[in-house]
């Protein structure tokens, strides 16, 4: 039975995608809390500045269309 082998997201080292890779697709728990960490800023970095801007007029129906 062939392993499958995924890169860590995170790291970019080979993971054996078996029950025994408990942190896949990353290759330690550290991998998997930094990468949830840096997406979890990510999303609170974004919804910040969507609360302060106003929404860009791109968007708007063009008149007389
Ligand atoms: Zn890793």
């Amino acid at each position: 039975m062939k392993v499958r082998i995924v890169k860590c997201p995170q790291c970019n080292a080979d993971v054996p995608w078996t029950p025994a890779s408990k942190w896949r697709p990353f290759c330690s728990e550290r991998c998997k809390l930094i990468d949830l960490g840096a997406w979890a800023s990510e999303r609170y970095r974004v919804s910040v500045a969507e609360d302060g801007e106003p929404a860009p007029p791109g968007e708007a129906k063009l008149p007389g269309s």
